[in-house]
This record gives structure tokens, sequence and C-alpha cells, in this order.
């Protein structure tokens, strides 16, 4: 599903952020990215979907070398991959509905479809009862559950989660972790950035650790082991 290929990053201030990487992940694997502050887990996430460059390397994703891609192009990949921040990023005045539903009309879907697939979509996080909040009436949790369903409504076939629970409480992220769960259950590729411990160790998936740019292990049902 996706292939890293000798990728490297070198950002314009002549920080490198990604040295040398090969990194394979197959369709429906749920993937833990672990590793200190700067040590290159956002900067993987941004190469998968597009945000940033490789200064050299290869990637491919969904099939598709993506290295070369031009700007036309890029929406259209953005299209197989859901993304989900730590801080949401939700439109302040829209509700829970119209922030998931925005990212159907952008890409020109049809009324109709529309509302069939955002209903299901917020029936999924389970926040279809609350449809109409706006983003200050909802819990930091609800909150992160409706970007999981805007990150979902297209049926992306990657999703990418950067420090999905780092606002969140324990329990709460487990619940927003056990989510992600279920929709990997049903196909999709997870990738998820945390700095969370007890989750990684209570998931038991496959866990790859960064290190200043370098990957320094990668293992199946892991742990996370090492510094914060
Ligand atoms: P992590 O997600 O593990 O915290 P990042 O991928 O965000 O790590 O960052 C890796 C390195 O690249 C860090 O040294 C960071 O300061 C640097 N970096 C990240 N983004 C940029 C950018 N846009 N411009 C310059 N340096 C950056």
């Amino acid at each position: 599903m996706i292939a890293f290929q000798g990728v490297s990053v070198v950002y314009p201030n002549g920080v490198t952020a990604l040295r040398d990487l090969d990194l394979k992940i197959e369709k429906g694997d749920f993937l833990f990215l672990v590793g200190p502050t700067g040590s290159g887990k956002s900067t993987i996430l941004k190469l998968i979907y597009r945000e940033e460059v490789c200064t050299s390397g290869r990637i491919i994703v969904a099939g598709k070398e993506i290295t070369g891609i031009s700007r036309r192009q890029i929406p259209y990949l953005r299209r197989g991959i859901g993304v989900v921040f730590q801080d949401f990023k939700l439109l302040p005045r829209r509700t829970a509905w119209d922030n998931v539903a925005f990212a159907l009309h952008v890409i020109g879907v049809g009324r109709t479809e529309v509302k069939r697939q955002a209903a299901k979509a917020l029936d999924s996080v389970g926040l279809l009862h609350k449809a109409d909040a706006l983003p200050t009436e909802l819990s930091a949790g609800e909150q992160q559950r409706v970007c999981i369903a805007r990150a979902i409504v297209n049926n992306p076939v990657i999703l990418v989660a950067d420090e999905p629970t780092g606002n969140l409480d324990p329990d709460t992220s487990w619940d927003i972790v056990q989510l992600l769960s279920r929709i990997n259950v049903k196909g999709t590729t997870v990738i998820m950035a945390t700095h969370d411990r007890s989750i990684v160790d209570r998931m038991r998936k496959r866990v790859i650790a960064l290190q200043n740019g370098r990957l320094v292990r990668d293992e199946d049902k892991g742990a996370y082991i090492g510094e914060l």
C-alpha cells in the first residue's frame, strides 16, 4: 500500500528530517510511529499525503509513485487518504455535520450522496445525534470523533493520524484508538504517530520507532520502549 525507498528529507533551513528511510506498509496494516519529538514522525505522514516532498528517494502510495506527481494530481491522491490531527482543525463556525459534509462538497459529490455519506460517517463515530452542534459545544473527544468522521467520509484506503490523542485524557484516548482500530478492521490502512506509551503497549500492533530521522526499530506486535 505504501513504500518508502531510500527516502531523505532536508528542509530548506538545512535540517535533515529523514535519512535514507526504507519502509513498507501493507494494505490493512495498523501501524504506530513512535520516537522523540523531532525524530521525523510528522514528516513521514506529510510525505504520504504529499504535504511535503522528499529530497531524495522514492515514495509509492496506493500503488502509485507519488515522488514526481504534478500539483494537479495531488487532490486525486488525497481523496484516497484521510487525515486526523492532534488539534482537530475543525471549521469553528460550522456544525459537526457541515464539517463532515464540506469534505465531500469540495470534491463535487452531489447533494443526495453527501447526505447519505455524512450521516453514515457521523453514525460510525457515534455522533449522529450531535450533527447540529458547533465544535465549541463538543468535548475534545467528540471533536476528534468529528475529525475522524470527516477523514473517513470519502472511504479512504489510508488513514493517517498525527498524535490524534495528544489533547485527550487517557480514557478518551483509548476510545479514539478503538475507533481507529474498528476503521482498520473494515479494511483501511491506519498509520498513527503517537507519544502515548500506554496505548501502544496495550494495542500490540506494528511499531516503527524513529530517532533522528532514522528507523531504529520495526516490530510486529510491538511495545513503545525508549524515551518519550
Ligand atoms: P516529529 O513529528 O517526530 O516531532 P517532525 O517530522 O515534525 O518530527 O520533524 C523532524 C525534524 O524536522 C525536526 O528537527 C523539525 O524541527 C524539522 N522540521 C519539521 N518541519 C519543518 C519545516 N517545515 N521546516 C524546517 N524544519 C522542519
